[in-house]
């Protein structure tokens, strides 16, 4: 089968089988192109929670599939490659976080989505990385420990100065591996381009953008903007999406290592063996991981 006969027969089984799909905007376009929703994870987690369909198929990784059945416990949500876990996610554990909690007992802890459920369940509030800001903002508390990623948490604290913002050593490989020197040559071999920066970025290659954001945020501002040129610092799906969106527009790539293997993978064929039920991996969660992971979802929700 070509590519288009694949996603034909993706389209006929998802009705038939009454499933959802959700693709991160980092998943590659041809899986883009099938999906019910596209976007950033939580948004994604939200607007499953809000279709009439029982079963969800999550093309990302495994912490954002976790997130759709903290948000759904009763629908049926599957992950489209069991292997595709966030390094981030899993580099700080409930045992740690607890230790922490021991250490700076007055302390407000802070965690992104971008965390395991049962980390979730020894937190105060999740944030989202275009929420973050304006949750921590709002936290009465001064004293801040921002997990697991001290880049985010580092712009975070360069908005807020008021808030003692206490990080710890953890954060996106993918996006911390840009340096400086690769956003200078890149500004400087395409002078009338804008940068566009995630925050997971280091706060030496955030300093030089002209613009830092959530994917969603870079997608919205490329796309809005009078300029004609960027250079996209965050995973290089977004620049090819965008692309195809704005074909009028030029879009760079910050560095050639902005590629997240993890989300990379999942393709067509393991979405297609996923809606014949013969690949991906259901997530099962016991009510109380759900509703202790959820308690700080929802002041997220309530706070934003
Ligand atoms: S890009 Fe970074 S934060 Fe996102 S899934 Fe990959 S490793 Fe995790």
């Amino acid at each position: 089968m070509n590519i288009r006969e694949v996603q034909d027969e993706i389209l006929r089984l998802k009705k038939e089988n009454d499933v959802c799909i959700l693709a991160h905007s980092y998943q590659t376009h041809d899986i883009i192109e099938i999906a019910d929703f596209t976007g950033d994870s939580f948004v994604l987690s939200k607007l499953a929670a809000q279709v009439p369909n029982k079963t969800v198929l999550m093309c990302g990784v495994r912490f954002m599939a976790e997130t759709v059945k903290i948000l759904s416990p009763q629908k049926k949500v599957i992950l489209s490659s069991p292997t595709a876990g966030c390094p981030m996610a899993e580099q700080m554990d409930k045992a740690f976080i607890q230790r922490m909690r021991e250490q700076y007992p007055d302390y407000t802890v802070v965690a992104y989505i971008n965390t395991t459920a049962e980390l979730k369940t020894v937190c105060d509030v999740c944030v989202t990385s275009s929420s973050a800001v304006q949750i921590v903002k709002a936290i009465e508390n001064k004293n801040i420990l921002f997990v697991p990623d001290c880049n985010l948490g580092a712009y975070v604290a360069a908005q807020i100065p008021e808030k003692n913002i206490k990080l710890l050593k953890g954060g996106c490989p993918v996006h911390a591996a840009v340096t400086k020197e690769e956003a200078l040559t890149a500004k400087k071999l395409h002078p009338n381009a804008l940068l566009l920066v995630h925050p997971e970025c280091i706060p030496e290659v955030s300093a030089l953008a002209d613009y830092v954001g959530s994917t969603s945020g870079i997608m919205n501002y490329a796309k809005n903007s009078d300029n004609k040129e960027f250079i996209i610092g965050t995973e290089n799906s977004i620049a090819h999406h965008l692309q195809y969106e704005c074909p009028d527009k030029k879009f760079y790539l910050l560095s050639q290592g902005l590629i997240c293997e993890n989300m990379k993978s999942t393709s067509l064929i393991d979405v297609l063996n996923c809606l014949k039920g013969e690949g991906g991996e259901e997530i099962f969660m016991d009510d109380k991981l759900i509703s202790d992971a959820r308690k700080c979802i929802d002041k997220m929700i309530a706070m934003g």
